[in-house]
């Protein structure tokens, strides 16, 4: 009987060794008893474009890219697949038919956990609020275009950015209101995502109140250190439903997976607690 071939694929990125990347996708080769690995790859930016070129030409299968990685990655592929494109960025490359192929799986994570919450007829009849404009926020609004949300507002603590991202999508349910305006923005949505890094473990909290948010409303805070974010528990207090970013890393990685190991891991397959385990240790 012949064995099979094992597979071998990993994570990019400089510096790369706090990524939680290896223990998810290695808790699945390990659950699913596929042969293969998930490694950690430290790629110094002057030497990325290189680096991702030469993938071509090796045995591995496709990489996860992470920061500050991911235009050089979008820039070194052959190809770009439609959510790479609308981002401008790639957080995953995998090679088809000799081409290497860079592909953005954040959307998708982002929007996987929202809609198993909700279901998609909420999503889209729902006015949500986007708090932050860096790489993590352009992600969540084109999930939130591509599902047809009715009404995005946008704010951020520096206005000049927030302005700046809608100015470049120019579509007109989607506008931004000014960081002294963020109150009056709370009252308004039904979906407030948190895409800032503000209440991240070592990090300030948000300055956001949630005491005049809309009763019944869902908050989706993307930082997942800690797991529950004061935010998160702001919100349950006032009867809100919460998303945690826990919910998102885990749904952006299981796509990659697919992609690298031919396989989607099952749903009940969920590595929570061996990430929060890995956090809890600082083991990687
Ligand atoms: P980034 O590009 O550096 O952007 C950071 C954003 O946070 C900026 O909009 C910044 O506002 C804002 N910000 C920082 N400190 C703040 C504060 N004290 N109050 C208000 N706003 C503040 O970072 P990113 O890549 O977008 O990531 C943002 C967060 O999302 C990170 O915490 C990251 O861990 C998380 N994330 C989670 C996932 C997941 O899978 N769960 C995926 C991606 C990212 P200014 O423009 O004013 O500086």
């Amino acid at each position: 009987m012949t064995r099979p071939i094992p597979k071998l694929a990993g994570v990019c990125g400089w510096p790369i060794h706090h990524s939680l990347s290896p223990i998810l996708h290695s808790y699945w080769l390990k659950e699913m008893g596929i042969t293969g690995a998930y490694v950690p790859f430290a790629v110094d930016p002057k030497n990325a474009l290189e680096a991702f070129v030469s993938l071509k030409h090796t045995s591995i299968s496709g990489v996860n890219v992470t920061l500050p990685l991911k235009s050089a990655a979008f820039s070194a592929a052959d190809v770009a697949t439609e959510e790479a494109q609308k981002l401008g960025v790639a957080n995953c490359l995998y090679k088809s038919r000799g081409q290497l192929v860079a592909h953005n799986t954040d959307m998708e994570g982002f929007a996987a956990p929202l809609i198993a919450k909700l279901g998609a007829s909420r999503v889209q009849s729902s006015s949500a609020l986007v708090i932050g404009a860096g790489g993590a926020s352009r992600a969540v609004l084109g999930a939130l275009l591509s599902l047809g949300v009715p009404e995005i507002c946008l704010i951020n603590r520096t206005d000049a950015k927030a302005e700046d991202l809608v100015g470049q999508v120019n579509v007109p349910s989607f506008y931004a209101l000014p960081w002294a305006q963020r109150q009056e923005a709370v009252a308004r949505a039904d979906l407030i995502v948190n895409a800032s890094a503000a209440g991240m473990s070592g990090k300030p909290e948000l300055d956001v109140s949630l005491e005049n948010g809309r009763p019944g409303g869902v908050v989706y805070d993307l930082i997942y250190t800690p797991r529950m974010t004061r935010l998160m528990r702001r919100a349950q207090k006032s009867g809100m439903d919460i998303i945690g970013g826990l919910d998102m890393l885990i749904a952006q990685a299981r796509p990659s997976f697919k992609l690298f190991f031919g396989h989607m891991p099952p749903l009940d397959l969920d590595p929570s607690d061996t990430l929060l385990s890995a956090l809890k240790t600082g083991r990687r």
